[in-house]
């Protein structure tokens, strides 16, 4: 089942989050029909995003999206994520889902090479109760995501942070996914600090723990280092949900301006939009695009 839950540790100087994402990076899999290569950059990506969930959205009304592109063969990924009491709520989309590359010399899925390295992670947190904006850009380290984020902290919001993503998958489905964010309070100690570095050194990966049945609990004592993690919050779930509509499908059709329209309903007749999120098929028969056509000045 999956899972995601927030921890203190070391008396509260360092604060962790940890997920379990088996399931929904199998959902994700399955909706976009993903290959492996796809399956473990968009589970990492998913999995990152649905954790800073937890950390940057507050209201129910707030909004984070992220957009990732390395210019790399995947093309770009997009999640949105959003709050609804103790639920998460995430779609993805990536570019090109069926791309496949070969394991690197050691063994492992080459996600840098799928995403790219010569491009940026964008970052979008709508706020409203305090009515800001906040836009976050930063140039990519790896393409392997989680360095890719960890700068993104460093540089974009000063907070040191550990990140970790796992996906381990093969042709039938998806094994274990999962990662773990640990951040240092302004309080931290240089004590913590190599405590941490000696836990993790020892740490068995994300996505191993995961299979082996670890829970979260013992993932968060295990990467940390600290016997006494206190959990602040559990039983928080991720949920993978699309939100869109025929009338946003419609405003879209719209923008694409008069003389485009009409181009369309002379040569086409009909249009068949699909939902990059979702894969949902919106069908507009010419009748409709002619009604659209209308609401144009
Ligand atoms: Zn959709």
């Amino acid at each position: 089942m999956d899972r995601i839950a927030k921890f203190l540790a070391y008396e509260g100087r360092v604060s962790l989050i940890c997920a379990n994402t088996t399931e929904l990076v199998e959902e994700i899999r399955n909706i976009h029909d993903l290959t492996p290569t796809t399956t473990a950059v968009l589970g990492r990506f998913s999995t990152i995003s649905g954790m800073m969930g937890f950390t940057e959205i507050k209201e129910s009304d707030d909004f984070l999206s992220i957009q990732l592109n390395g210019k790399g063969p995947v093309g770009t990924l997009i999640s949105a994520v959003k709050r609804e009491a103790e639920t998460t709520k995430i779609k993805v989309s990536i570019d090109n889902p069926h791309i496949e590359l070969p394991l690197k010399s050691n063994g492992k899925i080459d996600v840098g090479g799928a995403v790219g390295t010569n491009g940026f992670l964008n970052i979008l947190n709508k706020n409203k109760t305090t009515d800001s904006n906040y836009t976050g850009l930063v140039p990519l380290v790896s393409g392997e995501i989680a360095e890719d984020f960890t700068e993104y902290f460093a540089k974009s919001k000063q907070k040191p942070t550990v990140i970790a993503l796992g996906v381990l998958v093969n042709k039938n489905g998806v094994k274990s996914a999962g990662g773990y964010m640990i951040q240092l309070m302004p309080d931290a100690t240089e004590e913590d600090i190599v405590n941490i570095e000696k836990a993790l050194e020892k740490a068995p990966s994300i996505s191993q723990m995961i299979e082996n049945n670890k829970s979260l609990e013992e993932i968060a004592r295990t990467v940390t280092g600290d016997e006494n993690v206190l959990i602040l919050a559990q039983e928080l779930s991720l949920k993978y949900e699309c939100d869109c509509t025929k009338e946003r499908f419609e405003r879209g059709l719209i923008s694409i301006g008069k003389e485009e329209l009409n181009k369309l309903i002379k040569e086409d007749g009909m249009a068949d939009v699909v939902c990059h999120f979702c894969n949902k098929k919106y069908h507009f028969s010419k009748e409709d695009l002619e009604n659209l056509l209308k609401e144009i000045k």
